[in-house]
């Protein structure tokens, strides 16, 4: 597979790249991806979830409600 690439395309690891996107909601997007390798070309949609806020916004939209990211550590399981 080579160099482990950023988003890489699930049947031959190339790159895929987004051909459109349609927001769904304030913080859910449907992407369309396509994989840069013409001999594959494979296509796929994906749904990409804010899932939390890691800064809030100067400017927040009151109809927004994201919960912040939790920074204390998870509890790693010891031993
Ligand atoms: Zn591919």
């Amino acid at each position: 597979m080579g160099i482990r690439k950023s988003n890489p395309c699930p049947h031959c690891g190339s790159h895929c790249r987004i051909r459109t996107s349609k927001v769904i909601s304030l913080e859910t997007r449907e992407k369309y991806y396509q994989c840069s390798n013409i001999d594959c070309s494979y296509e796929y949609r994906s749904v990409e979830t804010i899932i939390s806020t890691i800064r809030e916004s100067f400017t927040p939209n009151p109809e927004v409600n994201i919960p912040p990211f939790e920074r204390q550590r998870v509890l790693m399981p010891t031993g």
